[in-house]
């Protein structure tokens, strides 16, 4: 039997390294070590963890949407949960599937079973687990487009609720799990509801032009070949892909936004709001291609900030910084970080430890 010792706490059986190098385990591939990273893969060795939870922690997934902004990173809990299962009803497809669970596998999986909905979603790197905190999204379609709930295990309880689309809060590149339950639990499991009656949704610029009964499968390979084109490879060149969120503004903002350029991007929302493109205000800004100790505003796509000759997580951070003042002063617009950055000592945003 293995017992891995962590702060006078003995964990029995669950896989664990100690003193662990993260560089491979976020897509910015910054170095960063941890003190101790844990998998479990069960409720019961969730419940094990018990103690370690209350000190600080994080919770990865496969680190596509984390930033390491010190050489030292809290204690790490990757949730192992594996498994996926459909169940089958005259109108629907549900799938209950486990938090660590690859994304884009899961894209695949549902496609290949000629269960449609998430082909728009395909190619988004990280684990199924994470998909639901900033609720992902990309050409017209979101992850709680599909939610029926969520299975969140409570460190304070120690034991597992089920969360309704309701209770998970979901918004732009939010929910309930980046709000009011951050770091008190973790997804194991996700359920998504698929109606047999699938509509394609092709309104967004790059689909628009394929043909109205196009197969959910051409759609999934139209998606990864617009991906595939417009956006860094993070293997190739390390990233996280948008960097910051795109910010959403009132009408009267806007009218002297559109006065001053009038061919701003702009999407407007239903609740009045207007959204504008942070990539498109961080290029006129001048900022494409604009580089900084070792840390790049991409060339083709200025919302991705990459690691393009060995930065660290603090330069990149800097990079960020940088790009979020040039753009308010010329817009008057802070933009947010999309990208958790996480310290030695927990979660940051930009402007901290600076
Ligand atoms: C090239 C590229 C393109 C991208 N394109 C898109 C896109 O089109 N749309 C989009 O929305 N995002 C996109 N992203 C961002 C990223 O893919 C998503 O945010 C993804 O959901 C992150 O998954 P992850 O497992 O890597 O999360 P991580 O970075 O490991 O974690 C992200 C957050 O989720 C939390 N978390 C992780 N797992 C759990 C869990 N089981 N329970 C509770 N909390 C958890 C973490 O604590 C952290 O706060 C892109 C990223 C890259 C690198």
């Amino acid at each position: 039997m293995t017992v891995f010792i962590c702060n006078d706490i003995s964990i029995d059986n669950m896989k664990s390294h100690q003193h662990f190098s993260l560089k491979k385990n976020n897509s910015f591939a910054v170095a960063a070590t941890t003190p101790v990273i844990y998998y479990p893969k069960n409720e019961k060795e969730l419940q094990s963890l018990s103690e370690i939870t209350e000190h600080e922690f994080y919770i990865l997934g496969e680190g596509s949407n984390t930033l390491f902004v010190e050489d030292k990173a809290p204690v790490m809990i990757k949730p192992e949960f594996l498994g996926i299962r459909v169940e089958e009803s005259n109108h629907f497809y549900d799938v209950h599937v486990a938090s660590g669970e690859n994304w884009h596998s899961l894209v695949c999986f549902c496609i290949e079973q000629g269960i449609n909905g998430l082909e728009n979603l395909a190619l988004i790197p990280g684990s199924v687990g994470a998909a639901p905190v900033q609720n992902i999204g990309a050409y017209g379609v979101e992850i709680a487009d599909f939610i029926e709930s969520v299975t969140w295990f409570c460190f304070q309880t120690n034991k597992s609720v089920l969360l309704s689309k309701a209770q998970c809060e979901f918004d732009y590149r939010a929910s309930i799990f980046k709000k009011s339950l951050k770091n008190k639990g973790i997804i194991t499991y996700v359920t998504l509801r698929f109606p047999k009656n699938w509509q394609a949704e092709l309104s967004y610029k790059g689909l628009s032009c394929l043909p109205k009964n196009s197969k959910a499968i051409d759609i999934m390979d139209t998606v990864i070949g617009i991906r595939n084109s417009k956006l860094p490879d993070p293997k190739l060149i390390p990233n996280a892909g948008s960097f910051f969120k795109n910010p959403l503004v009132s009408p009267d903002k806007f009218s002297l936004m559109k006065a001053a350029y009038p061919k701003i991007p702009y999407y407007p929302q239903e609740d009045g709001s207007i959204k504008l493109a942070a990539g498109w205000l961080i290029e006129v800004s001048g900022l494409k291609g604009y580089q900084m100790n070792g840390a790049s505003v991409h060339d083709q796509q200025a919302l991705v900030l990459t690691n393009s000759n060995a930065a660290s997580g603090a330069s990149i951070k800097k990079l960020a910084e940088y790009v979020q003042r040039i753009v308010c002063d010329r817009f008057e617009i802070s933009l947010q970080p999309e990208v958790r950055m996480i310290a030695e000592h927990g979660e940051i945003t930009l402007g901290d430890l600076s």
